[in-house]
């Protein structure tokens, strides 16, 4: 789950980590009452899941009524990187001295939390890391022994901010570790970290991605849940209760288990075609879920040919079979389909299948031939 930037400072809030006060607001007469509150100088910040804002003109000071609501009528409704403004962080300025860099992510080949620290924030953290490497201070901590004072200390000296920052930045950047720790985060990022004139370290962009599987330690983050961005195809497979995520491409996915459906997108992309979406439809192949997975891909409108790629485990090729079965009888599909099935009474399975094979519906013995198959398919149908 993505949060937006002022869902980030709202969390990083309940750790204690140092962001400035503000309000989230969607109309100018809201911005303006609440940049009075707030107090000026403000800044005016549009809310949208994308970075760079700021170079995008998302992201104004204001002095008085007058600017922000010259700036909050710019800024509602302004489009970014194709995402519509459709909420303002109003919080009050801060004088920067110095802008840097820090983040947490997992590091999953080794297996630990990485740490990032730069002391050249504020920019693209990318661009940094191709130009400059060596100015990324990198920390790997392990998670069973957690982030020490003095690991967090050696880190910031190595990153050679501003001597004036170094308590500051070992104090938020401990915090920052808790928060991304006992949230459940996958990713938390701050640029800029601040240092103030008066040797504030302080948090003025928040990037945080919470892991939505961790959703039953934290009742709470259903808010998040309810404000996630999501396109109508993914809207559609999040009620169903299925792993989605969409693509751009003609060929529709589907897969049980999100490695297989992951290696479904591969091979889609290997023979050459392009799949439209990510879609798992998890250990249970039954009749409803198939039926489900069908009438998400159906209402996609790029998808010009179908792939079901199913691995029999615990849910036997015999039952997936006849849940492909009833679920094309329930749900009208236009687009040819191409099988393959393998695995736990695969030979079943593929019986069952076997007298309902057409030039729309058709069976493969292998993901290669498969996936080879439905993406001649769908280029017949695109050409059509
Ligand atoms: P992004 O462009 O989407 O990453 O948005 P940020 O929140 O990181 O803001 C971009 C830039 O705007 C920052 O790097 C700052 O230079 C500037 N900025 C944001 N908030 C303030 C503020 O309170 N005071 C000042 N002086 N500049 C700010
Ligand atoms: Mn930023």
């Amino acid at each position: 789950m993505n949060l937006y930037e002022y869902q980030g400072k709202q969390f990083f809030a309940r750790y204690g980590i140092p962001v400035s006060a503000g309000e989230a607001v969607t109309t100018v007469d809201d911005a303006i009452a609440a940049a009075d509150r707030v107090g000026y100088p403000v800044v005016v910040k549009a809310q949208v899941q994308v970075g760079g804002r700021g170079k995008a003109g998302g992201i104004k000071l204001a002095n008085d009524a007058d600017e922000t609501r010259h700036h909050a009528t710019a800024i509602l409704g302004m489009d970014i990187k194709g995402h519509t403004v459709e909420i303002v962080w109003i919080e009050h300025a801060s004088d920067i001295a110095e802008e840097y860099y820090a983040s947490f992510t997992l590091d999953r080949a080794a297996k630990k939390h990485l740490g990032m620290l730069s002391a050249q924030g504020g920019v693209d953290i990318e661009g940094v890391a191709a130009t400059d490497p060596d100015a990324i201070a990198k920390i790997w901590v392990d998670p069973v022994d957690g982030l020490t004072e003095d690991a967090a200390r050696a880190w910031v000296e190595a990153a050679k901010l501003n001597p004036k920052a170094t308590d500051g930045a070992v104090d938020l950047l401990l915090k920052l570790y808790t928060a991304y720790v006992e949230g459940d985060a996958d990713l938390c990022e701050v640029n800029p970290l601040i240092l103030t004139p008066d040797g504030k370290v302080h948090a003025l962009d928040a990037k945080v991605t919470l892991d939505g599987n961790s959703e039953f330690r934290h009742p709470d983050y259903e808010q998040y849940d309810a404000t996630q961005v999501r396109d109508d195809r993914e809207e559609e497979a999040h009620a169903k209760g299925l792993q989605y995520v969409g693509l751009e491409g003609s060929v529709g996915v589907i897969a049980n288990g999100a490695g297989l459906a992951m290696s479904t997108v591969d091979i889609v992309n290997q023979v050459g075609g392009k799949p439209a979406n990510f879609l798992d439809i998890g250990g249970g192949a039954n009749a409803d879920v198939m039926a489900g997975a069908l009438e998400v891909i159906n209402h996609d409108p790029d998808v010009k040919a179908i792939f079901i790629n199913i691995f029999g485990g615990i849910t036997k090729g015999d039952e997936v079979a006849n849940g492909i079965i009833t679920a094309l009888g329930r749900v009208q599909i236009d687009n040819p389909i191409v099988i393959r099935l393998d695995g736990t009474n695969a030979d079943e399975g593929r019986a069952i299948l076997e007298p309902h094979l057409s030039d729309k519906l058709q069976m493969k013995p292998t993901m290669v031939e498969a996936a080879e198959a439905v993406v001649a398919l769908a280029t017949q149908e695109a050409a059509q």
